[in-house]
């Protein structure tokens, strides 16, 4: 209030550069509230398979001890929360160099059409083991943009699984490349579409949050961490990449990513 008063005194020029730094202090508190949010999230995360592990090495340890059945069953799940912990431990690594990059520009070319063919021959087993057909449809010569080739593989990974994983019902996937230009430059597009249950509208706005999650049971079956398309769109402000989510229940769900290309194909 001192401040404010000292403000007001100092005539009209002052008291916009204070009203700045008092949104400033809101902007800080928001980003403050975030990351502690952030770490509330990951500690009980980690904390849920951390509990069960525990609590079978109490049992294994005492009322188990001599049931050979039991042990086998119960190293398998504690197998699978180990396993969970390190692709949470893997993931928030993943968020957090992105966070330490993000203010680097990428600056090598990268071919698009062989980044999603990578992609598509990557989780093929994974489809094939879904019952899910990829249909690709991306032209034969290459397609640059300007970017990080091992992230941009990432962000098509982390869409085509989720497609693959959360739209199996629809059978297939389409992945597509295609260019539109136009007198202010030219634009890539990629996109993954499934036709499977699509996802409400109201949890779209949401869904890149970290940890946000539809449905935390179907995730967590998938193997999901929640943090999958919170990477993806750090990778893309970096890549200057936009992503909409178009999605109709009972239809299926787009995620399209559209990169600025300015340099013209080659
Ligand atoms: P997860 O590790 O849970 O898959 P993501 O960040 O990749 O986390 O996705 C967040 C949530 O968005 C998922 O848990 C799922 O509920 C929903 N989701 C993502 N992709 C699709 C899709 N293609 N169809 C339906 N729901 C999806």
């Amino acid at each position: 209030y001192k401040a404010m008063a000292m403000a007001l005194d100092a005539g009209a020029g002052k008291q916009a550069s204070f009203v700045l730094l008092f949104r400033d202090q809101t902007e800080m508190r928001r980003i403050d509230r975030m990351r502690s949010d952030f770490i509330a999230n990951a500690s009980h995360e980690l904390r849920t398979p951390l509990a069960s592990l525990r609590g079978f090495i109490e049992t294994l340890q005492g009322p188990a001890r001599n049931d050979e059945a039991a042990r086998d069953r119960f190293l398998q799940i504690m197998q699978k929360q180990a396993e969970r912990m390190a692709r949470l431990i893997d993931d928030l690594l993943s968020l957090s160099r992105l966070e330490m990059k993000a203010h680097i520009a990428v600056t090598q070319s990268v071919d698009l059409a062989n980044v999603l063919n990578h992609v598509v021959d990557t989780l093929t087993p994974l489809a094939n083991g879904l019952e899910v057909t990829i249909e690709r449809q991306i032209p034969a010569g290459s397609v640059k943009v300007m970017g990080d080739r091992d992230e941009l593989i990432q962000v098509f990974q982390n869409l085509l699984e989720n497609a693959c994983k959360y739209g199996q019902s629809g059978k297939r996937v389409i992945v597509r490349l295609e260019e539109d230009g136009n007198s202010a430059g030219r634009d890539v597009v990629a996109s993954i579409q499934d036709f499977g249950p699509g996802i409400p509208s109201e949890h779209l706005p949401r869904l890149t949050e970290r940890f946000y999650r539809v449905d935390v049971e179907t995730s967590r079956a998938q193997k999901g961490t929640g943090l999958g398309l919170a990477i993806v769109k750090h990778i893309l402000t970096r890549h200057r990449g936009r992503l909409v989510i178009r999605s109709q229940v009972g239809e299926g769900s787009t995620f399209v990513v559209r990169f600025n290309a300015p340099e013209g194909r080659s």
